[in-house]
Protein backbone atom coordinates (compact mmCIF):
# COMPACT_ATOMS: atom_id res chain seq x y z
CA UNK A 1 0.00 0.00 0.00
CA UNK A 2 2.97 2.45 0.73
CA UNK A 3 4.81 1.33 -2.30
CA UNK A 4 1.42 2.16 -4.36
CA UNK A 5 1.21 5.80 -2.51
CA UNK A 6 4.33 6.36 -3.26
CA UNK A 7 4.52 5.60 -6.82
CA UNK A 8 1.01 7.25 -7.69
CA UNK A 9 2.44 10.36 -6.18
CA UNK A 10 5.40 10.32 -7.73
CA UNK A 11 3.68 9.71 -11.06
CA UNK A 12 0.77 12.11 -10.73
CA UNK A 13 2.86 15.33 -9.99
CA UNK A 14 4.24 14.52 -12.98
CA UNK A 15 1.44 14.34 -15.22
CA UNK A 16 -1.60 12.40 -14.63
CA UNK A 17 -1.69 10.24 -17.60
CA UNK A 18 1.37 8.36 -15.61
CA UNK A 19 -0.59 7.71 -12.63
CA UNK A 20 -3.56 6.81 -14.09
CA UNK A 21 -2.03 3.91 -16.52
CA UNK A 22 -0.49 2.83 -13.01
CA UNK A 23 -3.74 2.86 -11.37
CA UNK A 24 -5.41 0.71 -13.84
CA UNK A 25 -2.49 -1.95 -13.65
CA UNK A 26 -2.87 -2.03 -9.76
CA UNK A 27 -6.81 -2.19 -10.51
CA UNK A 28 -6.76 -4.89 -13.65
CA UNK A 29 -4.28 -7.68 -11.81
CA UNK A 30 -1.55 -6.86 -14.55
CA UNK A 31 1.34 -6.76 -11.90
CA UNK A 32 2.34 -10.04 -10.44
CA UNK A 33 3.70 -8.94 -7.05
CA UNK A 34 5.07 -12.00 -4.37
CA UNK A 35 7.44 -14.76 -5.30
CA UNK A 36 5.67 -18.39 -5.66
CA UNK A 37 7.22 -21.14 -6.13
CA UNK A 38 8.07 -22.27 -9.44
CA UNK A 39 8.52 -18.26 -10.17
CA UNK A 40 11.82 -16.65 -11.98
CA UNK A 41 14.20 -14.32 -9.66
CA UNK A 42 13.83 -10.99 -10.68
CA UNK A 43 11.52 -8.48 -11.99
CA UNK A 44 10.26 -8.06 -15.69
CA UNK A 45 7.63 -6.21 -17.76
CA UNK A 46 6.02 -8.67 -20.50
CA UNK A 47 4.42 -7.13 -23.65
CA UNK A 48 2.99 -9.09 -25.45
CA UNK A 49 0.60 -8.85 -29.45
CA UNK A 50 -1.01 -5.28 -29.42
CA UNK A 51 -4.35 -6.63 -28.06
CA UNK A 52 -3.62 -8.78 -24.98
CA UNK A 53 -2.63 -6.56 -21.65
CA UNK A 54 1.31 -5.41 -20.73
CA UNK A 55 2.04 -7.43 -17.57
CA UNK A 56 4.71 -6.68 -14.86
CA UNK A 57 6.15 -9.27 -12.67
CA UNK A 58 7.62 -8.82 -9.22
CA UNK A 59 8.92 -10.84 -6.61
CA UNK A 60 8.29 -7.92 -4.01
CA UNK A 61 9.24 -8.15 -0.47
CA UNK A 62 8.65 -5.04 1.12
CA UNK A 63 12.50 -3.23 0.85
CA UNK A 64 12.62 -0.16 -0.97
CA UNK A 65 14.30 -1.62 -3.52
CA UNK A 66 11.44 -3.66 -4.35
CA UNK A 67 9.52 -0.65 -4.78
CA UNK A 68 12.25 1.48 -6.80
CA UNK A 69 12.22 -1.95 -9.13
CA UNK A 70 8.59 -1.65 -9.35
CA UNK A 71 8.62 2.21 -10.55
CA UNK A 72 11.63 1.02 -12.95
CA UNK A 73 9.05 -1.46 -14.55
CA UNK A 74 6.60 1.04 -14.50
CA UNK A 75 8.83 2.88 -16.57
CA UNK A 76 8.94 0.44 -19.42
CA UNK A 77 5.03 -0.55 -19.28
CA UNK A 78 4.01 3.01 -19.59
CA UNK A 79 6.47 3.43 -22.75
CA UNK A 80 4.54 0.53 -23.87
CA UNK A 81 1.12 1.42 -23.38
CA UNK A 82 2.05 5.38 -24.71
CA UNK A 83 3.46 3.74 -27.91
CA UNK A 84 0.58 1.36 -28.05
CA UNK A 85 -1.86 3.90 -27.92
CA UNK A 86 -0.18 6.07 -31.10
CA UNK A 87 1.47 3.96 -33.34
CA UNK A 88 0.31 0.72 -35.59
CA UNK A 89 2.09 -2.92 -34.72
CA UNK A 90 4.55 -2.46 -37.09
CA UNK A 91 6.40 0.45 -34.83
CA UNK A 92 5.83 -0.88 -31.41
CA UNK A 93 8.66 -1.23 -30.06
CA UNK A 94 11.82 0.95 -28.57
CA UNK A 95 15.49 1.26 -29.90
CA UNK A 96 17.98 -0.79 -27.36
CA UNK A 97 19.49 3.08 -27.05
CA UNK A 98 16.60 4.74 -25.23
CA UNK A 99 14.97 1.28 -23.94
CA UNK A 100 16.28 1.90 -20.45
CA UNK A 101 14.85 6.03 -20.68
CA UNK A 102 11.38 5.64 -19.11
CA UNK A 103 12.30 3.21 -16.84
CA UNK A 104 15.41 5.12 -14.94
CA UNK A 105 13.16 7.99 -15.44
CA UNK A 106 10.30 6.67 -13.08
CA UNK A 107 12.81 5.11 -10.71
CA UNK A 108 15.11 7.85 -9.98
CA UNK A 109 11.92 10.53 -9.39
CA UNK A 110 10.51 8.16 -7.12
CA UNK A 111 13.63 7.92 -5.09
CA UNK A 112 13.51 11.14 -4.92
CA UNK A 113 10.13 11.71 -3.89
CA UNK A 114 11.11 8.99 -1.45
CA UNK A 115 14.30 10.58 0.26
CA UNK A 116 12.23 13.64 0.99
CA UNK A 117 10.97 12.04 3.67
CA UNK A 118 14.01 10.36 4.95
CA UNK A 119 16.35 11.49 8.15
CA UNK A 120 19.60 12.97 6.74
CA UNK A 121 21.37 9.49 7.88
CA UNK A 122 19.10 7.45 5.19
CA UNK A 123 19.67 10.07 2.77
CA UNK A 124 23.30 10.19 2.62
CA UNK A 125 22.93 6.59 2.26
CA UNK A 126 20.58 6.76 -0.64
CA UNK A 127 22.77 9.13 -2.47
CA UNK A 128 25.55 7.24 -2.10
CA UNK A 129 23.57 4.17 -3.30
CA UNK A 130 22.36 6.12 -6.17
CA UNK A 131 26.02 7.66 -7.33
CA UNK A 132 27.15 3.59 -7.46
CA UNK A 133 24.49 2.85 -9.66
CA UNK A 134 24.96 5.77 -11.37
CA UNK A 135 28.49 5.51 -12.11
CA UNK A 136 28.08 1.30 -12.69
CA UNK A 137 25.70 2.43 -15.55
CA UNK A 138 27.95 5.31 -16.98
CA UNK A 139 31.71 5.40 -16.67
CA UNK A 140 31.90 1.60 -16.29
CA UNK A 141 29.95 0.56 -18.70
CA UNK A 142 31.69 3.35 -20.89
CA UNK A 143 35.05 1.76 -20.01
CA UNK A 144 34.14 -1.70 -21.21
CA UNK A 145 33.08 -0.30 -24.46
CA UNK A 146 36.37 1.38 -25.26
CA UNK A 147 37.56 -1.76 -23.73
CA UNK A 148 35.41 -3.94 -26.72
CA UNK A 149 36.61 -1.13 -29.26
CA UNK A 150 40.15 -2.02 -28.82
CA UNK A 151 39.65 -5.87 -28.49
CA UNK A 152 37.91 -5.72 -32.25
CA UNK A 153 40.51 -3.36 -33.07
CA UNK A 154 43.56 -5.42 -31.74
CA UNK A 155 42.13 -8.73 -33.70
CA UNK A 156 41.81 -7.10 -37.01
CA UNK A 157 45.28 -6.72 -36.82
CA UNK A 158 46.55 -9.34 -35.17
CA UNK A 159 44.13 -12.13 -35.52
CA UNK A 160 43.81 -15.00 -32.14
CA UNK A 161 44.34 -12.71 -29.00
CA UNK A 162 45.46 -14.77 -26.28
CA UNK A 163 43.32 -14.65 -22.73
CA UNK A 164 46.37 -12.93 -20.88
CA UNK A 165 46.28 -10.55 -23.86
CA UNK A 166 42.60 -9.65 -23.50
CA UNK A 167 43.06 -9.29 -19.91
CA UNK A 168 45.59 -6.60 -20.09
CA UNK A 169 43.39 -4.58 -22.30
CA UNK A 170 40.73 -5.11 -19.94
CA UNK A 171 42.92 -4.16 -17.09
CA UNK A 172 43.65 -0.93 -18.88
CA UNK A 173 40.19 0.01 -19.75
CA UNK A 174 38.86 -0.63 -15.95
CA UNK A 175 41.83 0.92 -14.53
CA UNK A 176 40.79 3.98 -17.02
CA UNK A 177 37.58 4.67 -15.15
CA UNK A 178 38.86 3.49 -11.17
CA UNK A 179 41.65 5.58 -11.04
CA UNK A 180 44.17 4.77 -8.35
CA UNK A 181 42.26 4.47 -5.40
CA UNK A 182 41.00 0.79 -6.42
CA UNK A 183 43.57 -1.91 -6.43
CA UNK A 184 43.18 -4.23 -9.04
CA UNK A 185 44.49 -7.56 -8.48
CA UNK A 186 45.27 -10.16 -11.46
CA UNK A 187 42.34 -11.75 -10.81
CA UNK A 188 40.37 -9.20 -11.72
CA UNK A 189 42.33 -10.03 -15.38
CA UNK A 190 39.52 -12.31 -16.33
CA UNK A 191 36.10 -10.42 -15.08
CA UNK A 192 35.38 -9.92 -19.05
CA UNK A 193 34.96 -13.82 -18.70
CA UNK A 194 31.13 -13.69 -16.66
CA UNK A 195 30.42 -10.52 -18.18
CA UNK A 196 27.80 -11.79 -20.41
CA UNK A 197 26.94 -8.57 -22.66
CA UNK A 198 30.27 -8.51 -24.00
CA UNK A 199 29.15 -11.19 -26.13
CA UNK A 200 26.49 -8.78 -27.26
CA UNK A 201 28.65 -6.65 -28.78
CA UNK A 202 28.76 -3.06 -27.82
CA UNK A 203 25.18 -3.35 -26.21
CA UNK A 204 26.60 -2.17 -23.27
CA UNK A 205 26.75 1.67 -24.29
CA UNK A 206 22.75 1.35 -23.92
CA UNK A 207 22.91 1.79 -20.65
CA UNK A 208 25.18 4.77 -20.38
CA UNK A 209 22.75 6.56 -23.39
CA UNK A 210 19.71 5.28 -21.75
CA UNK A 211 20.63 6.89 -18.29
CA UNK A 212 21.65 10.16 -19.43
CA UNK A 213 19.16 11.07 -21.91
CA UNK A 214 16.58 10.14 -19.07
CA UNK A 215 18.87 12.50 -16.79
CA UNK A 216 18.47 15.48 -19.50
CA UNK A 217 14.87 15.02 -19.38
CA UNK A 218 14.93 14.96 -15.50
CA UNK A 219 17.04 18.12 -15.41
CA UNK A 220 14.36 19.78 -17.62
CA UNK A 221 10.91 18.65 -15.95
CA UNK A 222 12.33 20.07 -12.61
CA UNK A 223 13.30 23.13 -14.41
CA UNK A 224 9.89 23.21 -16.18
CA UNK A 225 6.89 21.05 -15.64
CA UNK A 226 5.75 21.58 -19.00
CA UNK A 227 9.01 19.44 -20.69
CA UNK A 228 6.68 16.27 -19.32
CA UNK A 229 4.64 16.73 -22.55
CA UNK A 230 7.69 16.19 -24.63
CA UNK A 231 9.19 13.30 -22.46
CA UNK A 232 5.16 12.10 -23.45
CA UNK A 233 6.00 12.59 -27.18
CA UNK A 234 9.32 11.14 -26.76
CA UNK A 235 7.99 7.87 -24.99
CA UNK A 236 5.02 7.68 -28.23
CA UNK A 237 7.48 7.76 -30.84
CA UNK A 238 7.99 4.29 -30.70
CA UNK A 239 10.12 2.92 -33.83
CA UNK A 240 8.51 5.84 -35.98
CA UNK A 241 11.93 7.54 -36.49
CA UNK A 242 15.80 7.21 -36.01
CA UNK A 243 16.06 8.77 -31.60
CA UNK A 244 18.15 11.30 -32.97
CA UNK A 245 14.74 12.82 -35.59
CA UNK A 246 12.70 12.05 -32.51
CA UNK A 247 14.83 14.44 -30.65
CA UNK A 248 14.96 16.76 -33.32
CA UNK A 249 11.50 16.90 -33.87
CA UNK A 250 11.18 18.06 -29.90
CA UNK A 251 13.80 20.63 -30.78
CA UNK A 252 16.74 18.68 -28.74
CA UNK A 253 19.88 17.84 -30.66
CA UNK A 254 21.26 14.46 -29.15
CA UNK A 255 24.30 14.93 -31.71
CA UNK A 256 25.96 17.88 -29.47
CA UNK A 257 28.35 17.53 -26.89
CA UNK A 258 26.10 19.79 -24.40
CA UNK A 259 23.07 17.19 -23.94
CA UNK A 260 25.17 14.57 -22.63
CA UNK A 261 27.12 16.75 -20.28
CA UNK A 262 23.84 18.13 -18.87
CA UNK A 263 23.19 14.18 -17.87
CA UNK A 264 26.76 14.20 -16.58
CA UNK A 265 26.55 17.26 -14.77
CA UNK A 266 23.49 15.46 -12.63
CA UNK A 267 25.80 13.31 -11.36
CA UNK A 268 28.38 15.75 -10.53
CA UNK A 269 25.26 17.58 -8.81
CA UNK A 270 24.63 14.55 -6.49
CA UNK A 271 28.34 13.92 -5.62
CA UNK A 272 28.41 17.51 -4.23
CA UNK A 273 25.20 17.01 -2.95
CA UNK A 274 26.77 13.66 -1.01
CA UNK A 275 29.67 16.03 0.08
CA UNK A 276 27.86 18.42 1.56
CA UNK A 277 25.46 16.60 3.56
CA UNK A 278 28.54 14.17 4.90
CA UNK A 279 29.95 17.07 5.94
CA UNK A 280 27.04 18.19 7.89
CA UNK A 281 26.60 14.74 9.79
CA UNK A 282 30.41 14.75 10.82
CA UNK A 283 31.94 12.39 8.11
ZN1 LIG B 1 14.69 -1.99 -17.38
Amino acid sequence: KKTVDLIWNTFNNLDPEFSLIFKDFVENGQIDVFPKKGKRNGAFCMSLPQETPVYILLNFSNKLSDSLILAHEMGHAINDTLVRKSLHALYRDVYTATAEVASTFCEDFVLEKFSQNADKETQLALKMMKLNDDVSAIHRQIACYTFEQEIHKNYRVKGYLAKEQIGALFRKHMKAYLGDYVELTEESDNWWVPWSHIRMYFYVYSYASGLLISKYMQNAVRRDNNFINKVKEFLSAGLSESPKNIFMKLGIDITKKDFWNTGLNEVEQLLGEAETLAKQLGK
